[in-house]
């Protein structure tokens, strides 16, 4: 059998995926956000029809489990989007948990065997770390989903906390077993020291983009040159970009801004004027349908 990409409208052949968008929270419920929760499907769908409408054919949902994930609800935008979502098992970091969660005294055998349950829909296992550091509850985790990855061999997508660790993480999942072009690191821009990343897309880690439109941080000029000094080290291969609309008020549904197509609407359309439309395309089609196939 060839290598599948699963959505939560079943599997399919990597080459279907199409343009995609590889970091994107349709639901988002934390305790870590308060007042930016959001998990209304209607709203979902108007939003996800703004990406369709900018060229996306893909997204990679990564709200995890215990944060408002709601699979039906994924399976009711890409239903009425005709967009492929890929949804996530596995959990966030420590912070997204409410400190009486019953998921925090988990044994991690049962995680793991929670995460394989899920993997029947969801493509991806979601990890996240702290910064500069792992808590207990996050290195159980990383262990579950080590696990659950030698069972069925999806990708495991990891949230770093300003961009920090990549490599240590990278270290950590293969010495349980996950080798390194298995990972996927999200949030690499908010630390943008190319340098740094290279060394870790050297030992064949994915890394990925997510920050376009958060001015009030960084421009997204910044972004640029970063993958622009990335891809001249020769690592345009390992490199993927999500819009990660991760609050209630950066969606133009619940009135906020900048919304879930900027980073196809604006963002990549900037690319492709000052990179090259074949970056692009390696970017957002390429990379994808290798980084989120198994
Ligand atoms: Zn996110």
């Amino acid at each position: 059998m060839g290598a599948i990409i699963r959505t939560v409208r079943g599997d399919i052949s990597p080459e279907e995926l199409g343009p995609c968008d590889a970091h994107e929270h349709l639901f988002l419920v934390t305790p870590a956000q308060p007042g930016d929760d959001y998990s209304d499907v209607a709203k979902a769908i108007e939003e996800a029809q703004t990406l369709r409408a900018a060229g996306a054919r893909a997204l990679v949902d990564w709200t995890p489990i215990g944060v408002g994930r709601d699979l039906d609800g994924l399976r009711a935008v890409s239903e009425a989007t005709d967009l492929h979502v890929v949804a996530a098992t596995g959990l966030h970091r420590e912070v997204h948990y409410q400190p009486d969660d019953p998921l925090r005294d988990e044994r991690m055998e049962a995680l793991a065997d929670r995460f394989v349950a899920d993997l029947e829909r969801c493509g991806v296992i979601k990890l996240g770390a702290s910064y500069h550091s792992l808590t207990a509850f996050e290195a159980k985790a990383f262990e579950a989903a080590a696990a659950a990855h030698a069972r069925v061999a999806a990708p495991l997508c990891v949230h770093t906390e300003h961009g920090t660790m990549g490599l240590a993480i990278v270290e950590r999942l293969e010495a349980v077993g996950v080798p390194p072009d298995r990972v996927v690191l999200a949030h690499v821009d908010r630390n943008p020291d190319a340098g740094e990343h290279a060394e870790t897309a050297a030992m064949g880690a994915w890394l990925q983009l997510d920050g376009p439109g958060r001015t009030k941080y960084w421009p997204d000029s910044t972004i640029l040159a970063l993958i622009a000094d990335l891809a001249a080290r020769g690592f345009a291969s390992r490199l993927l970009l999500g819009g990660d609309t991760g609050r209630r008020s950066m969606l133009r549904a619940y009135g906020g801004g900048p919304g879930m197509d900027y980073v196809f609407a604006r963002f990549k359309r900037r690319l492709e004027r000052e990179l090259g439309t074949e970056l692009s395309e390696r970017i957002f089609v390429a990379n994808p349908a290798t980084a989120f196939s198994f």
